[in-house]
This record gives C-alpha cells, sequence and structure tokens, in this order.
C-alpha cells in the first residue's frame, strides 16, 4: 500500500477533489478542514460529524503529523519557553510572553530548524540550517502556546511575533500559509494586525510582501544604521545595503496602509550605542519612518557583544527622543531560561 500522505498538506481543493474520487459529495472537505484549522484535531477519529465510513477512508488515506512539546522551563517572570520536537526528530523553540496587566499574551515563535543568516549576536545563528517548517508546524506552535496562556493565565493569545528561529522570509511561502490558517475565518480566526513578521532585511522578499499586500504586520531587526557596521553583526547586510532596504520598505509602506512597521535594535555595548550611532538612526528613520524597539541585549556565549549600561542606554534615547523620534525600550523577557530575544539556540 501506497505511504499515507500528510493531510495538512492539501489545500480545501485537494480535499473536495479526494471527496470526489470516494464518491462523497464536496461539503465533506470543508468539514473536514474546519476540523483540521478551526478546531486543530489530530485524529480522524474525533471527526465525529463525519460518517465513521468516511472516517475510516481518511484514516487509510493519510496521516495528521503534529509537533509535540519536547522541553518545557518557565521563567520566575511568567515566560514559557517551549522547545517542540517536530515528526522528523528536529527541534524548534516558541516563547509565552505574558503581561495580563496590559491583556497582552504574545506568542514568539520559529519559521525555520536553525538559521543561516549567522547574525553576530544570535544563538540560534550558531545553529545550521536544517531546513524550512512546514505551514502547520508553523500553526501547531501558536495552538500549542494558546493552550498554555489558557492554562497559566486564563488568557487567550493575543499577539504572534515571528521572531524565534530563523529567517521567516527565506520560508516565504510556508510563512504566508501558516498565517492564512492562523488567521483564515476557517482557521483559528486570529487578527492579522495581531501578527508581526521580522527580517533581518531581504530587500527582494520585502518587496515580494509588498506586491503580496499583506496585512501583517512587518518588523525590520535594523540593530545599526550604518552599512559598515551592519554588515560587521548581520552578514545580510552585505547582498541587501540599506539602500535597497530603504527602497523596499517605501514600497512596502505604499501598497500596505494598514499594516504596522517598526524597527527592532538590540542595543550593543560600545559597538552601537554611541551618539553618532543614534544619529544614524534618526537619519535612516527620516528616510522611512517608523516606531523604533530598543531592545535590551542578553549575553549569548560564544559571542564578543554585551549588554549597554544604563547611562549608554539613556544617553541613546535621549538623542533619538530629542530628534522627535518615537521610542520604546523592550526589557528582557525569560533571561533566567534563555528565552529572550537572540537566546533561542535548542539548549537546556
Ligand atoms: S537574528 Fe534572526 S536572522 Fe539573524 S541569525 Fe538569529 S534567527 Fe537568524
Amino acid at each position: 500500500m501506497a505511504a499515507k500522505k500528510d493531510i495538512r498538506q492539501l489545500s480545501l481543493a485537494d480535499l473536495q477533489l479526494f471527496f470526489e474520487e470516494i464518491n462523497q459529495p464536496a461539503f465533506r472537505a470543508k468539514q473536514v478542514y474546519q476540523w483540521l484549522w478551526q478546531k486543530s484535531s489530530l485524529q480522524f477519529e474525533a471527526m465525529t460529524n463525519l460518517p465513521i465510513a468516511v472516517r475510516a477512508s481518511l484514516e487509510a488515506h493519510f496521516d495528521i503529523p503534529a509537533l509535540s512539546i519536547h522541553y518545557r522551563q518557565d521563567s520566575k517572570d511568567g515566560t514559557v519557553k517551549l522547545r517542540f520536537e517536530l515528526c522528523d526528530g528536529n527541534k524548534v523553540e516558541g516563547v509565552l510572553i505574558p503581561v495580563p496587566a496590559d491583556k497582552r499574551m504574545t506568542a514568539c515563535i520559529s519559521s525555520q530548524v536553525g538559521c543561516s543568516l549567522s547574525c553576530a549576536f544570535c544563538a540560534t545563528g550558531f545553529l545550521k540550517r536544517e531546513r524550512n517548517l512546514f505551514a502547520h508546524e508553523i500553526y501547531d506552535q501558536v495552538v500549542q502556546i494558546n493552550t498554555i496562556a489558557q492554562e497559566k493565565f486564563a488568557m487567550p493569545l493575543t499577539n504572534i511575533v515571528f521572531m524565534g528561529m530563523g529567517e521567516p522570509l527565506l520560508n516565504y511561502k510556508n510563512v504566508l500559509q501558516g498565517i492564512n490558517k492562523i488567521t483564515d475565518e476557517i482557521g483559528l480566526g486570529m487578527a492579522s494586525r495581531r501578527i508581526t513578521v521580522s527580517t533581518a532585511g531581504i530587500a527582494k522578499m520585502i518587496n515580494q510582501l509588498a506586491d503580496d499586500e499583506v496585512k501583517f504586520n512587518l518588523a525590520l531587526s535594523l540593530h545599526a544604521a550604518s552599512d559598515v557596521k551592519r554588515n560587521e553583526i548581520m552578514p545580510i547586510n552585505q547582498h541587501n545595503s540599506l539602500q535597497a532596504l530603504t527602497n523596499a520598505l517605501k514600497h512596502f509602506k505604499e501598497k500596505n496602509k494598514r499594516s504596522n512597521l517598526t524597527y527592532e535594535y538590540i542595543l550593543l555595548n560600545e559597538f552601537n550605542d554611541t551618539e553618532q550611532d543614534a544619529l544614524d538612526l534618526v537619519k535612516w528613520v527620516r528616510k522611512v519612518p517608523a516606531k523604533i524597539n530598543i531592545i535590551e541585549y542578553n549575553k549569548v556565549e560564544g559571542t564578543i557583544f554585551e549588554k549597554a549600561g544604563n547611562q549608554r542606554l539613556h544617553h541613546f534615547i535621549n538623542t533619538l527622543v530629542k530628534n522627535d523620534l518615537t521610542v520604546t525600550v523592550r526589557k528582557s523577557r525569560g533571561e533566567d531560561i534563555d528565552a529572550a530575544c537572540g537566546q533561542l539556540a535548542n539548549k537546556v
């Protein structure tokens, strides 16, 4: 007998075709689709509005491979880090970042196993890129983290950020399909404006996002606003200069009027935190205006970088504010369990 297919690789149209072939009405396809993507069902036998014979037929032809939680760490600040085991044994990490006081529950999820971009400050950058995640592996992270948010804080997820392992725009098709299942009416039904995709800066794919008129938000991991410095910490900049990114972001803003754009800037002690660095950032933001998130760095073993001290942080921010920039400082969360920004490395 032929190997069973992963049913979640099938579109609604593919499912309709399958039911046509087994002489079943087309509406069965929508029923199954709802079980898979709206109710997140992982068992055919649980699909109780289907006749038993239909369930048996699904069982005979298909599988529903899914990721599972391999390891969980709870931080003293409420953050939860999860290591997910994929069906092929690969591992990725996702994080629940709770801020109940602000009614915010954010899931930070991964898009690739490892990462090919080798940013010098990032723990994931030391891991070899093994493969892209499938759309259902992206979706499953959200479902699992949402379950924990409900159990631990009695609140569902309010936000999703693609800031875990990997570069989402190098897994474009699956990331967009995953987001579609998360936002679709016959899916989890979350609002697109609650989702932010973060990129290290791939100009061609930012242009693609613009042309596809996506509805979610975009964050650029900037971290330096001069090509010389950015080349030093983010090799991707060598082929995606700040000028190329400026053009792509202008295009994105023009086409995606409802999406928010933000710049992420990790403050690295005595590397990108000088007065000149702040002025470079001011110049950059004036070309393509957006809010800035200044992120406190968390020391990553094997890198030369340190967190900028408080005095340097305040001086940097003052320069930005004096120049009328909108700045938010993101404090580290889950530092004690290596769940903070740039620390995801499949390490216990
Ligand atoms: S910061 Fe993002 S793009 Fe850069 S190495 Fe880490 S995971 Fe990859």
